[in-house]
């Protein structure tokens, strides 16, 4: 499993620029509400206070085609 370089660069609350990626996966993945379709999630972590940066799924394009269903529905 791939895990992404983290996205922020410095952490708001203490300053720190050590900044790390964890992965979220197993059970607590997010869903689309599609069956077999989720994502883990990713976060940008601070390593000096521990603060949790910025969460984001692993595989947007299951989001992305999920908004695009949504959106076909209301046209
Ligand atoms: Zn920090």
């Amino acid at each position: 499993m791939k895990i992404k370089t983290a996205r922020i660069k410095e952490c708001p609350y203490c300053k720190s620029r050590k900044i790390t990626t964890g992965i979220q996966s197993g059970y607590a993945q997010i869903a689309t509400g599609l069956i077999g379709r989720s994502s883990a999630l990713i976060h940008d972590i601070c390593t000096d206070c521990g603060a949790v940066l910025l969460s984001r799924v692993e595989k947007v394009e299951l989001f992305a085609k999920k908004y695009e269903k949504e959106q076909m529905k209301e046209d």
